[in-house]
This record gives structure tokens, sequence and C-alpha cells, in this order.
């Protein structure tokens, strides 16, 4: 799926831009940069400022291939998506990374191409450029200060469409566990463990007098809430009956 992102810079004026977009696509795994009409560049002799700023990704910055038009650039992409930050006269299909992503995954999961184009750094895309983009993607900035600089553009488009690579693939919950049970180093305690946990601490308020067994309200119901949430582990279970022991213990003495 990653070779069939392509990213499109349109007249990019500060080389430096070009190097630093060549350095947020490798990050997000991308490689297709095509550049419709640079000002003043050539990827076989790239300035200084565009390699200091492509850092590791000169490979890719060397790699961009320059072409006369937008037409040209995108002839073999089924999805245009260009990116602006401007409202325009007449409404064009409009999304947000988040769901031009999802979009994207439609089609790259039919091994076809998706296009995302960015604009000149003072103008953007003019009307025509957008019209020949299937979709319009803007980010949701700032109201009163929305255009981000066009690498920075480059970075959040790549990045929801890496997010949304890697969830297709099923990728994404493997690596980064948004349930701290799962790859846990201990094993989960289980529900008989926490009961038995739960009647323990009810028992040892008792004793403590913490807990009125005649007017107990709702203090183990939101007890039991809080240690339900932290899914603790056998060892962890462990820890807080030893600490409940000890405590009785020295409430005995
Ligand atoms: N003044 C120009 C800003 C150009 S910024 C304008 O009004 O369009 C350079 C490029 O970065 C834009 O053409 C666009 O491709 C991208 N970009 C900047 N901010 C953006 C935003 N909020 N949403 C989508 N793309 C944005």
């Amino acid at each position: 799926m990653f070779q069939d992102i392509r990213i499109v810079l349109i007249n990019t004026s500060h080389s430096g831009n070009i190097g630093s977009a060549a350095r947020a696509m490798k990050t997000m795994g991308f490689t297709d940069l095509v550049l419709v009409d640079p000002v003043d560049f050539d990827p076989k002799h790239p300035s200084e400022v565009s390699v200091a700023m492509a850092t590791g990704a000169a490979d890719i910055l060397c790699g961009a291939r320059v072409v006369a038009t937008l037409a040209e650039a995108v002839e073999d992409v089924a999805i245009v998506m260009g990116a602006s930050a401007r409202n325009r006269h007449i409404p064009w299909p409009l999304m947000h990374p988040r769901q031009a992503a999802g979009k994207a995954i439609t089609v790259l999961k039919n091994e076809q191409k998706v296009a995302l184009v960015f604009g000149r750094e003072r103008t953007g895309l003019t009307n025509e450029e957008l019209s020949m983009c299937q979709v319009h993607v803007h980010i949701p900035t700032n109201e009163e200060f929305s255009s981000l600089n066009v690498a920075s553009a480059v970075q959040v488009l790549s990045y929801e469409i890496r997010m949304a690579i890697l969830d297709s693939q099923d990728k994404l919950d493997a690596h980064y566990s948004g349930d701290w049970g799962v790859s846990w180093d201990n094993d989960l305690a289980n529900q008989k463990e926490i009961n038995g946990f739960i009647e323990h601490l009810e028992r040892t308020l008792v004793d403590i007098e913490f807990l009125d067994p005649t007017n107990p309200r709702q203090l183990m119901p939101r007890l039991r809430r809080l240690f339900q949430r932290a899914v603790p582990d056998k060892i962890e279970i462990n820890i807080l009956r030893g600490i409940l022991n000890m405590v009785k213990r020295n409430h005995d003495k």
C-alpha cells in the first residue's frame, strides 16, 4: 500500500520545503515524490538547503520526478486529493485528513494509486488545480491562523494515511495496546482473585471502622469500580492482599 501513495508538490519555491517534505514522507514510509514545475530546483543537483532539510531522506529528494503539469503528475492515479487551507466559492467534497485516509484505503486495497497534492507556499492551489482533485482535504486548523507550512501539511496527511494503513493491516493494536492487559509481564488476575481481594478489602475496612456495615453507602461499589478499571494482574492483587494482612495484624495488636 505504501508504494501506491504519491506526494505531489506544485510549484514549490523554497527548496528547503521540498527537503522537509521528503523527510516527512520517508518517516511515514512513502517514497513516491513528484514535483510539478518546482521553482529553481533540480533533484539531480539538489540545493544544499534541501539536502540539509531532508537529512536522511536525500534518496527520496534526489529520486523525485519532475513534471510540467499536475495532469502529468497524476495521469496513472485513481484518486487525487488536494490539500488546501482555504474555502472555495464552489464547494468541493471536503474531508478532514482522517476521512481522506479512510477513503484512500479503499483505493489502496484495489492496488490503485492515491495522490496527495500540495500547493505553493504563498498562494496554495489554484481553483483549476483543485478542480482536478476528487477530494478537497482540509486540516482543521485554528480559523484565525489556518495555513501550515507545506512540509508540515505533508507530514499531517502522511501520518493519517500511515495510521489508516497500519490499522487496515491490523498492525496498530499488535504494537500499541490501549488495554494494559495485552502483552503484560504478568498474567491478569481472574475474577475469583479480584472478588477475593474485594471481600478481603471490605472485611478490613469494617475492622478498621472505615466502613460501617449498617450504613455502607456506595463505598464498596465505588472501590470495586476503581479496581476493575485498573485491570490488576495476579502479582498486584497479591501485593494488595499482603498490605491488608499487615493492616489487620497491626490493628489487632
Ligand atoms: N496561502 C496559501 C497557503 C499555502 S500553504 C493558501 O491560502 O492556500 C502551502 C500548502 O500547504 C497549501 O497549498 C496546502 O496544500 C497545504 N496546507 C497548508 N495548510 C493547510 C490546511 N490547513 N489544510 C490543508 N492543507 C494545508
